[in-house]
C-alpha cells in the first residue's frame, strides 16, 4: 500500500518537501477494526493547522506519521459485525491508499443513495458544519442579511444555500470571477464579490455596504483577514458572528502575525460591545449527535437538487500534497477531493 506521511514541519506555506510518498505493508485489523481500501479522500483546512506542533484542540500530525484525514472506500476484511467485505464505509483513513480503522468510529455509506463522494462534503462534515453554525449560531431570520466567504467550498455554499431558502439576503465573498459567477449561478447567493478585486479592507467594505443596504445581520467566519476586518464596522446590532475558520491566516500559525493582519483588537472589542453581537466559536466534532438532524433535513434536498454540490477530484493520491496546496491559494473549486484508486 502506499500512504503519505508528514516530512516536516512548515513555516508558512506548506512546500512539495513537508510530505513523503511510501509504500509500506498493508496493516492487519485487530478485533473491532476493519481493513478498507480507500477509494476517496477528503482535503480540508483543517489539515493545515494538523502539520503544526503548537496547541490546538487536536493532537498534531507526528513528524513520519500518515496524514490524517477522512475518506470514503470498501472494506475488504472486518472483525466487526457492524460490516461485511464489499460495504462502503467512512472513517479517518488517512492519506492512505488502505486504513484498518475501530469499525465503531466508521459510518456505512449507502451508494444507492447517491456518489460516495458526497459523504466527504455535502452530506459530511464540512456541510453538516455549515449547517450547523448557521442554524445554532447565526440563528438566521427571513429578511435579514449574511455574509460568507469561501462561498463557493463545501462550508461556505452550504451556509449561503441554507441561508438563501431561509429568506435571507446572502452576500457571498469568493477568490476569482469564475468563482464568482458560480456562486450566484450555482449556489443562488444574491451577490458576490471578488476580495482579490480590493486592494485593502476599506474599499472592500464600501461594496459588501452597497450590497448590503442596511449592514450585516449575519457574518459566517471561514477567513479572518481582510474580509473580517472588512465585515466587522457593518454589523447591526445584535449581529450574529459564527467562528468556523480563519484560512487566511493559518500559513501564520494562525495568529495573523502576517502582513494580513491590520485588525485592532481593542476596535473588535468595542464593535461587540457596542453593538451587542454574539460572536461564538465552534468545531464541530464536539457536534455529531446532531448529524443524523442535519441527515434528515438535507439529504433530501441534496436529492431532489435543491443543494448543489461542487466537487473538485485530484487523480491519484501521489497528486494530494499538490492539491492540499492549491486548496490553501483558493485553487480548489468546490469540495476538494482526491480518487485514490
Ligand atoms: P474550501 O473548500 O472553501 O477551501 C478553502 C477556501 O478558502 C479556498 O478555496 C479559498 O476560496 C478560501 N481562501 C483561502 N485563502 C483565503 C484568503 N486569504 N482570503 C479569503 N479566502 C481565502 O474550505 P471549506 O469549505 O472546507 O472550509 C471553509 C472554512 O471552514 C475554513 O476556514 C475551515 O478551516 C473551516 N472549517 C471549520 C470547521 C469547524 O469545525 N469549525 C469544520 C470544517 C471547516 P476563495 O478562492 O473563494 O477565496
Amino acid at each position: 500500500m502506499q500512504r503519505i506521511a508528514l516530512a516536516g514541519r512548515p513555516s508558512g506555506a506548506p512546500q512539495p518537501e513537508h510530505f513523503s510518498f511510501e509504500t509500506v505493508e498493508v496493516p492487519t485489523p485487530g478485533p473491532g477494526q476493519i481493513l478498507v481500501r480507500n477509494h476517496y479522500m477528503s482535503l480540508d483546512p483543517y489539515m493545515r493547522g494538523r502539520m503544526d506542533d503548537g496547541k490546538s484542540y487536536a493532537a498534531p500530525v507526528p513528524i513520519g506519521g500518515t496524514m490524517e484525514g477522512g475518506g470514503v472506500g470498501e472494506v475488504i476484511a472486518s472483525n466487526s459485525e457492524a460490516f461485511k467485505p464489499g460495504d462502503i464505509a467512512f472513517g479517518m483513513f488517512g492519506w492512505a491508499t488502505h486504513a484498518v480503522a475501530d469499525a465503531q468510529m466508521c459510518r456505512k455509506i449507502n451508494p444507492d443513495h447517491g456518489p460516495i463522494t458526497a459523504s466527504l462534503g455535502v452530506l459530511g462534515m464540512p456541510g453538516f458544519t455549515g449547517w450547523y453554525g448557521l442554524m445554532e449560531y447565526g440563528r438566521p431570520k427571513a429578511g435579514e442579511t449574511l455574509v460568507v466567504a469561501a462561498a463557493t467550498g463545501p462550508v461556505g455554499s452550504m451556509v449561503g444555500q441554507v441561508a438563501k431558502s431561509l429568506g435571507l439576503k446572502t452576500i457571498g465573498i469568493a477568490g476569482g470571477p469564475d468563482k464568482c459567477k458560480m456562486a450566484v449561478e450555482t449556489f443562488g447567493f444574491d451577490v458576490c464579490l471578488d476580495h482579490r478585486a480590493y486592494d485593502d479592507a476599506k474599499s472592500m467594505r464600501a461594496a459588501i455596504k452597497e450590497a448590503a443596504g442596511g449592514g450585516v445581520d449575519i457574518y459566517f467566519e471561514n477567513v479572518g483577514g481582510k474580509v473580517l476586518e472588512a465585515v466587522m464596522p457593518l454589523m447591526k446590532p445584535h449581529g450574529r458572528i459564527p467562528i468556523c475558520g480563519m484560512i487566511s491566516w493559518y500559513n501564520d500559525g494562525g495568529l495573523g502575525a502576517g502582513a494580513s493582519s491590520k485588525l485592532s483588537a481593542p476596535a473588535m472589542w468595542r464593535t461587540i460591545l457596542v453593538n451587542f453581537l454574539s460572536v461564538n466559536g465552534f468545531i464541530i466534532s464536539n457536534h455529531w449527535n446532531d448529524f443524523p438532524k442535519f441527515l434528515g433535513e438535507i439529504g433530501p434536498k441534496v436529492a431532489s437538487g435543491d443543494i448543489k454540490v461542487v466537487e473538485d477530484i485530484a487523480e491519484g493520491l501521489e497528486n494530494a500534497p499538490k492539491a492540499f496546496m492549491g486548496l490553501l491559494e483558493g485553487k480548489n473549486v468546490g469540495k476538494q477531493i482526491v480518487k485514490v484508486i
